[in-house]
């Protein structure tokens, strides 16, 4: 039967990575012997201290609505945090705003800031959500494509030119899923220009903020060109903590703008679950012991695979500078596109990927390649790619 559906729905298709995680396990429970490597899932357990005080609240029947922006001494710690790392004040009170999940943080930021008729700039190859998000607002995302020749950068000129009367907000990541670079501070620099002379707002999603290697320092653009005023900076404790089935996020900003945002917040999910808070403030202020030691296996894993890389003729790919995915560049090897490589190796060799193009128009002739199962797993997944791809010749 045909449904009547809403015609924002129209334009928006599944989110690729679920689409393919979901995809991978089908794959498997049929009895194929597929190695998954296409979704941002770390395999660590969620530390033992999280864990348990997370069953302590529920023990001691923590279990009812908390405010809903969130407990204030987990609002607190965050405030405290981004003043430490980053030198601006928010004020827990009413400048933070604790999500479950950084998804849906990134979700009601949008829905905050965009009308119907507005531009969001989303410079790509970018997270698959981005652009949906801004479509269920009503609003039209304009891909700014990021050229892989240089290294993904954004300048100041590429951004002008995709600017119009419309033009509304700009959505960043840094750290970047999927390319792993960490911008810098010139090319924050030229985007807080931007936005300041033509008052837009950022919003900038820096959920992998943690996971930096050596010689990248991860910068927001809170920090450039008094853009504190215009931005709202996202998180989560999804990547840093491995954290993924807690649900649980933040954003931060300006007072002006987060009451706007706290209307989403109270008229979608009203807040994040209580208990799963009181997990969030125990990974905030306990050990950072286990994300040290997380980030040294991602580094660890991101040099192996890139070393492997170097030795595939006609593949090309830089040594990501934060996150945990590899971006190789397959445009050589004979394939008409990204989405035709990643179906081959999953016929081929039985390892699934994310094709480039599921990050927009700047991510075609890439895979993105996740180092987030079990090392196992990784070394004989990449190894098999790696092995299918140079004997194409
Ligand atoms: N932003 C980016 C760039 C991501 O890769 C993810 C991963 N899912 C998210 C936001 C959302 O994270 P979560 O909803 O698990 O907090
Ligand atoms: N962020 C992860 C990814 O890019 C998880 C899936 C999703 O939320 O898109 O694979």
């Amino acid at each position: 039967m045909e449904h009547r559906i809403s015609r924002k729905l129209g334009n928006i298709q599944r989110s690729a990575t679920m689409a393919l995680s979901d995809r991978a396990r089908a794959l498997r429970e049929s009895g194929h012997q597929v190695v998954n490597l296409a979704g941002g899932d770390p395999y660590f357990a969620t530390p033992e201290h999280v864990v348990m005080a997370a069953r302590s609240a529920l023990a001691e029947g923590f279990t009812h609505y908390t405010s809903s922006r969130g407990l204030l001494e987990l609002r607190a710690a965050i405030a405290a945090r981004f003043r430490e790392r980053r030198g601006v004040v928010r004020d827990p009170a009413d400048e933070v705003i604790i999500t479950p999940s950084a998804k849906h943080a990134v979700f009601i930021s949008l829905m905050a800031v965009l009308d119907p008729g507005d531009e969001v700039l989303v410079p790509t190859p970018s997270w698959v959500s981005y652009g949906a998000m801004a479509r269920l607002a009503g609003a039209r995302p304009v891909p700014v494509p990021l050229s892989s020749e240089e290294n993904f950068e954004i300048s100041r000129s590429q951004l002008e030119s995709f600017l119009s009367p419309h033009t509304k907000a700009i959505v960043l990541n840094t750290p970047n899923n999927p390319t792993g670079r960490v911008f810098g501070a010139a090319e924050l620099q030229d985007i807080a220009m931007v936005a300041e002379a033509r008052d837009l707002i950022i919003i900038s999603d820096e959920i992998y903020e943690d996971i930096v290697f050596e010689g990248a320092v991860h910068r927001s653009p809170v920090e450039f060109q008094n853009c504190a005023h215009r931005t709202l900076v996202v998180s989560g404790f999804s990547k840093t903590y491995a954290m993924t089935g807690w649900r649980l996020g933040h954003v931060s900003g300006p007072r002006s703008l987060m009451k706007e945002v706290l209307k989403v917040q109270e008229h979608t999910v009203g807040e994040a679950g209580s208990f799963i808070q009181r997990g969030g403030l125990a990974a905030l202020a306990g050990d950072q012991g286990p994300v040290r030691a997380m980030v040294a296996e991602y580094a660890r894993r991101r040099e192996w695979a890139y070393k492997k890389f170097q030795d595939v003729p006609r593949l090309s790919c830089a040594l990501p500078e934060g996150t945990f995915y590899l971006f190789p560049d397959v445009s050589d090897l004979g394939f008409s596109d990204s989405h035709s490589c990643a179906q081959w190796l999953i016929e081929s060799c039985g390892v699934v990927v994310t094709p480039g193009s599921a990050f927009g128009a700047g991510g075609e002739g890439h895979i993105r390649l996740s180092l987030t199962a079990p090392p196992s797993t990784v070394e004989a997944g990449i190894s098999r790619l790696c092995e299918a791809l140079s004997a194409l010749g």
